[in-house]
């Protein structure tokens, strides 16, 4: 596995389960023993879409056993990754280049409105990100001609579909989750069964349409905004994904084992989700004890090193009934940079689903 953060610990923790073999490379040279060397027939995938190109990792992917080096090469910056859901004719946010001249008018213009840029590569909560009503006198940041412009949209929720596919083309997926941000950083997920049915089918046809187009092996995500037009997609991620914590404690099979049984020709079965899933973010700072005295919490922590804005683990819960799950979140000792996100959440628990 390219990549060693808490997202390859995972995936280590569901091989152990499982009995395959997971190695995961961190993809610095100075960490990484040059000779490592693959054994026997390796399969290789990665926890993240962006590495440093070293020799180390041109190796990796020169390697027979290198997995999903089309979806790598068409996801991993934004401008191709628009394009191909444009090809795909994948519903997306109106989207622009950015060119060195462009302005804001330009793109006001181009856009219909306000707008986002988004930095082509290397942008993840939130970061890399800039908003057209934010701008003053100053204009644009200096780093826009590196960026796509996406139109602001407004949304009634954000949801995200995480799905696998196998070498032979089998798929499958669970059910659509709610997931609640602030400030770009996912705070919250939700699961509750059929509660997004009426989007299931849909969702799941473009995430299949774009798997089958990159013979994708694997678990890869896609999250959505769904607007009055419908379901619009965000963004994909060609791996295992935060809003797909929840399965860890909701699902018969979580994202992390299905993504080793897709690309290590294990049977793909759609998951069993029989009641209500909730995943809290822990960010910023160490969680309150005071959280495990709820009886359907499991914290995950990661052994990160505290920082402003970090994702330092996460909390999962689960309950057959969503009254119940709603009771722990509410009780859940949160910071107040949560309210928003919880408020949201609990309303959705206990309320109907958005149009
Ligand atoms: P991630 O942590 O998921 O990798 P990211 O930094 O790559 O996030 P996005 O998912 O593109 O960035 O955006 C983060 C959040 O910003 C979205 O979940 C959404 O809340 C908001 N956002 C993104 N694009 C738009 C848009 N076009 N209009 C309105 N809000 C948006
Ligand atoms: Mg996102």
């Amino acid at each position: 596995m390219l990549g060693d953060g808490q997202l390859g610990a995972m995936l280590r923790d569901a091989g152990r389960r499982l009995g395959v073999d997971v190695e995961t490379l961190n993809p610095e040279p100075a960490e990484t023993s040059q000779a490592w060397a693959p054994r026997g027939h390796a399969i290789i995938t990665a926890e993240r879409e962006h590495w440093p190109d070293n020799g180390f990792t041109r190796n990796l992917q020169a390697e027979p056993g290198w997995l999903n080096a089309a979806a790598f090469a068409a996801l991993t910056d934004r401008q191709s990754q628009k394009a191909l859901l444009d090809a795909l004719q994948l519903p997306t946010a109106q989207w622009c280049q950015v060119t060195a001249e462009a302005d804001l008018q330009s793109l006001r213009a181009a856009l219909n409105g306000e707008f986002l840029l988004k930095r082509r590569r290397g942008g993840y909560d939130g970061r890399g990100q800039w908003r057209s009503q934010t701008a003053d006198g100053e204009g644009m940041p200096d780093w826009h001609d590196e960026a796509i412009a996406e139109r602001c949209i407004d949304f009634s929720t954000e949801l995200s579909l995480i799905g696998a596919r196998d070498a032979q083309g089998n798929m499958v997926f669970y059910e659509l989750t709610e997931n609640f941000h602030a400030g770009g950083i996912l705070q919250i997920s939700l699961m509750q069964p059929g509660r997004f049915a009426r989007w299931q089918r849909e969702a799941e046809f473009y995430h299949a349409r774009l798997m089958s187009h990159l013979q994708y092996q694997g678990v890869l995500a896609i999250e959505f905004f769904l607007t009055d037009a419908g379901l619009l997609i965000n963004e994909v991620a060609p791996r295992v994904h935060n809003s797909g914590h929840w399965t860890l404690a909701g699902a018969s099979v979580d994202q992390f084992e299905m993504h080793l049984r897709a690309i290590s020709g294990l049977p793909l079965v759609t998951p069993m989700q029989p009641g209500c899933s909730v995943m809290v973010n822990v960010i910023g700072r160490a969680v309150d004890p005071a959280c495990l005295t709820l009886p359907g919490t499991r914290l995950h922590w990661y052994g990160k090193q505290e920082r402003a804005g970090r994702k330092l683990g996460h909390l999962n819960f689960f309950h057959p009934e969503a009254g119940h799950a709603a009771e722990w979140l509410r009780q859940l000792p949160l910071d107040a940079v949560f309210a928003e996100s919880r408020e949201r959440a609990l309303r959705a628990l206990v309320g109907d689903c958005p149009e």
